[in-house]
């Protein structure tokens, strides 16, 4: 839902969408919700990335696989955790290549529209949405939650949010933040 100071890959959804596609595979027990080629057309149509009629073979399904570990490892990264070149090799791998229309919206812009069709067209999609909010410095409001390892979209009006606002981790957060203000008084000046 688009907030008020909200910006515009927030406000499209477009930003969700990536967070839906990434919270597809969630939580501490990494429950999978796109177990096979058709959950993830079904998923990629549902979210208007893809046409109805659109097919996947398990090529398209392995790759969105990786793109979505990729993702999900960079947004890991934003919360803390060591950047793995690997990873970030095989989500380069992932992208492979994207094909574009430029066309001249007016007289003062001009659009680049993804084509192509089947998966690498959601493919490009769903990468471009990534792109736009990186761009419009939205990309960093996706996190995970150090709690409950649930992908998160942190609307806050700040963005400084680092745990999820599920009921469970908020008390988490707070008796985490009373035990990180007393430590010190227990341990004593010098640590
Ligand atoms: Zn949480």
């Amino acid at each position: 839902m688009a907030k008020q100071g909200m910006n515009s890959a927030v406000s499209s959804g477009k930003l969700r969408a990536v967070l839906d596609f990434l919270a597809t595979c969630h939580g501490e027990a990494r429950r999978e919700t796109l177990p096979a080629p058709d959950a993830l057309a079904g998923w990629l149509a549902h979210h208007e990335l893809l046409s109805a009629e659109a097919s996947l073979g398990e090529d398209d399904y392995r790759n969105a696989l990786e793109l979505r570990a990729g993702l999900q490892h960079l947004v890991a990264v934003r919360c803390g955790s060591e950047l793995s070149p690997e990873v970030l090799g095989r989500l380069n791998d992932a992208l492979g290549d994207a094909t574009y229309r430029i066309r001249f919206l007016d007289a003062e812009t001009a659009g680049r529209l993804p084509c192509g069709d089947g998966w690498p067209l959601a493919r490009t999609r769903l990468v471009e949405a990534v792109l736009e909010s990186m761009n419009a410095n939205e990309w960093r409001r996706l996190k995970v939650c150090p709690g409950c390892r649930e992908f998160f979209l942190d609307d806050s009006r700040g963005g400084n949010a680092a745990w999820c606002p599920g009921k469970r981790c908020l008390s988490r957060k707070t008796s985490e933040r009373y035990r990180r203000r007393r430590g010190p008084k227990r341990r004593g000046p010098l640590g």
